[in-house]
């Protein structure tokens, strides 16, 4: 279940902490980190959002076609070269990571009869996605663009949380360097935009500019620190809950093997339940004997291997649960509560990881 309200608290939340003149982007990729992209799409609309971010055109063509006609949509991958005439189509900003493909959206531009906006990003020490090319290059190929519009310039963190390293720091240097010397020649893109949940989190007020890109926020999440950070000033809360039902629950013998390979043996009279979702579903093999799961309000052990379709846990604290009862898998329950961090931790992986991973068939209810 997902939870609208929380979404929108999350919002707002990360709105009031930029503050008024800094707009925040919903990234809404990978289908809203699992969250249903949308749904979220439409919660983050009623609450006056100007800018939504995905991942790629395909994404940004399915909310198009999804009736989100309104906020603008900016495309973070980019595009390929097939991809240009769908960005028309379908009102799609791109983020541009070369040169050349500046020149390509001014023929497309120039084609479809209509400017193109798009925002440059500058790979300002990232090494993944934008450009590296010096101000004088990008000027020189700025001025032979007719109709595509340079909006904004972008760039990304890659240890926006981390206090032990100065790379944040650099790359913000790099990216201000750029952008003056771009200003000094008179071209003044309207969106300059750094900043993602952890550079908004931990306060790197100088990478907020006039627009963020809010992601991890909007679900509840902002990463770890390392280092001596400073305070957190983000107030966001998980706003999915995942449950899974039992199919069968049952008394197993002292000595008894649980599940493929027979990993683990009861070393007393058991009493286990058999939940109907897997891995298929999202469960991370890694949790095999070693996640936990909320089951009549208590943290309790996954036992043995976790199966494509299903896994066993340990029921021998309660007698109150039957098939069709349901388990709570990441949220709250009673006094217990599992949070995408949480599970994170044991599976080896990032909070990210998790609520990308829930499968398309766990069934999403929206309240
Ligand atoms: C995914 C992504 C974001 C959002 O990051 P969060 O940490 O989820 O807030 C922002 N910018 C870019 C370029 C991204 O790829």
């Amino acid at each position: 279940m997902i939870s609208r309200a929380q979404i929108a608290r999350n919002y707002r939340n990360v709105c009031s902490v930029v503050g008024a003149g800094v707009d925040v982007t919903g990234v809404v990729k990978a289908d809203a980190y699992g969250h249903g992209a949308l749904e979220i799409a439409r919660v983050l609309i009623a609450e006056g959002v100007k800018w939504l971010a995905v991942s790629s055109v395909e994404e940004g063509v399915a909310l198009r076609a999804g009736g989100i006609q309104q906020p603008r949509i900016l495309v973070m991958g980019g595009f390929l070269p097939y991809e240009g005439p769908a960005l028309v189509e379908y009102d799609l900003t791109p983020a541009v990571h070369s040169l050349e493909q500046i020149r390509q959206l001014d023929r497309l531009a120039a084609t479809a009869g209509k400017a193109i906006r798009y925002h440059l990003k500058i790979d300002s020490g990232m090494s993944r996605l934008g450009t590296r090319a010096a101000a004088g290059e990008i000027l020189a190929t700025l001025h032979q663009s007719r109709q595509a519009e340079l909006e904004g310039l972008m760039t990304h963190f890659a240890s926006a949380a981390d206090y032990t390293s100065p790379q944040t720091d650099h790359q913000l240097a790099y990216f201000h360097s750029i952008a003056a010397e771009l200003r000094a020649a008179g071209v003044n893109a309207a969106r300059l935009h750094t900043s993602s949940t952890n550079a908004i989190g931990y306060g790197r007020t100088a990478g907020w500019h006039n627009m963020v890109r809010a992601g991890h926020a909007l679900y509840g999440y902002v990463s770890p620190a390392r280092g001596e950070a400073p305070r957190q000033l983000l107030e966001v809360k998980p706003a999915l809950t995942w449950k899974a039902k039992l199919m069968t629950v049952k008394d197993i013998p002292e000595g008894a093997q649980v599940g493929y390979g027979g990993s683990f043996r009861a070393p007393r009279p058991m009493r286990i339940g058999i939940l109907g979702a897997g891995y298929a579903d999202g469960i991370f093999h890694r949790l095999s004997g070693r996640g936990r799961v909320i089951a009549d309000g208590k943290l309790t052990p996954i036992l043995g291997t976790i199966s494509m379709d299903l896994t066993t846990i340990d029921l021998s604290h309660t007698t109150a649960l039957a098939p069709g009862d349901e388990v709570t898998l990441l949220g709250t329950e009673g006094e217990s509560s599992l949070d995408a961090q949480q599970i994170a931790r044991v599976a080896g992986t990032i909070s990210y990881n998790i609520l990308c991973n829930i499968s398309a068939r766990v069934h999403r209810i929206y309240a």
